[in-house]
């Protein structure tokens, strides 16, 4: 045969993957039974589905840190995602991991994000306390599971358990109404920790270059930090985007050497791999994490953006809750089954942020 079945890319999966791989045969299931793909594996036709839904194209206008309208150089959450799917493929890959399951999850990982980020994530909590909250990753698996409504049957883009559960990792507000058959805090694959390493590395370093480059910060203030002069040595030069992508490789390498180590140890030592960095790292990082929030996170440039934006989601929301024939009948179809208040964050929280300051209210 001269072209590569799916038969055979799961065959070459089990040869080369670690033990504790996913293997895209043991992909759990799908709630809605769909015969193989000839060409694709169960992995790659979830990563396919992902990529072809319009939340991840409306990732285009939603915010990293700046307002997606700023300016065309900073990061809107699609470029985001992408990166952290690059970064993701490069370190499954080397660890022996699912690489077409750290993709798909990494392209999925941001899907559930309201507008204006995490303030936007705030203001939505608030109002559905009482009502099982809301936070991104929740919301993430609710829009694949159930909003996203390709089949009928409340089956979602009907992707396969195991990509399901990577995408709910981390906490769930009690109460939160996910798809009946998943529950919040079952253990995810290490595709999906990978995918967590990545994006912090993401966004530590893609949040410095905006800053720098929106002038928040200066070039010397960087320098106080001990992982960008690693990274200047490296980088052989003083230029910002050269000494960015030297720290990304120190930071990725690390990821990769220290969790080699543990799937190595294991199962000698008896405890369950970690995807984690070296202790000396972990403190670079945090040096950086605590320098972004002082310095750029809680700016009065980024916060009285972040807090018009936070205004202007709870008076949507107040909006659509006094007028609820007036959203779109994707969202008002779902009111008796999910009450108005999620059914209007379902609807207000999937806004683009240029979307949401275009409603009038
Ligand atoms: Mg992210």
């Amino acid at each position: 045969m001269a072209w590569l079945r799916r038969e055979d890319l799961e065959d070459a999966e089990l040869r080369s993957l670690h033990a504790l791989a996913a293997q895209s045969r043991n992909h759990g299931g799908r709630r809605l039974d769909e015969p193989d793909d000839a060409l694709r594996t169960a992995f790659q036709r979830d990563r396919d589905r992902v990529m072809h839904s319009a939340p991840f194209r409306r990732l285009q206008g939603k915010t990293q840190v700046f307002a997606a309208f700023e300016g065309d150089y900073y990061r809107t959450r699609m470029a985001h995602s992408l990166e952290v799917s690059q970064m993701a493929r490069g370190v499954a890959r080397a660890l022996r991991l699912n690489v077409d399951l750290a993709e798909t999850v990494a392209l999925a990982h941001d899907l559930g994000h309201p507008p204006f980020g995490h303030v936007g994530e705030e203001a939505l909590h608030e109002l559905l306390e009482g009502r099982g909250g809301f936070r991104h990753n929740a919301q993430g698996s609710r829009i694949v599971d159930l909003l996203e409504d390709r089949y009928g049957g409340d089956v979602g883009l009907n992707l396969t358990l195991l990509t399901r559960r990577s995408l709910l990792k981390g906490s769930v507000p009690d109460g939160f109404p996910l798809a009946p058959d998943l529950l919040p805090r079952q253990p995810a694959p290490l595709e999906a920790h990978v995918v967590d390493g990545c994006d912090k590395i993401a966004y530590l370093c893609h949040d410095l270059d905006d800053g720098l480059r929106a002038g928040v910060f200066a070039l010397e203030a960087c320098r106080g930090l001990a992982l960008w002069r690693r990274a200047e040595v490296a980088a052989t030069t003083h230029r910002h985007p050269r000494v960015i992508s030297e720290m990304i490789s120190i930071l990725v390498h690390d990821l990769v050497e220290a969790s080699a180590e543990e799937l190595e140890a294991w199962p000698h030592d008896g405890r369950q791999p970690q995807i984690r960095h070296s202790g000396d790292m972990q403190v670079l990082a945090n040096e950086l994490l605590v320098f972004l929030r002082e310095r750029f996170y809680r700016s009065a440039r980024v916060l009285e953006v972040m807090h018009a934006g936070q205004d202007r989601i709870r008076n949507v929301f107040a909006h659509y809750l006094a007028h609820p024939e007036e959203m779109s009948d994707r969202f008002r179809s779902r009111i008796g089954r999910d009450g108005l208040h999620r059914s209007v964050c379902d609807y207000v929280s999937g806004m683009t942020d240029r979307f949401l300051l275009r409603q009038v209210t």
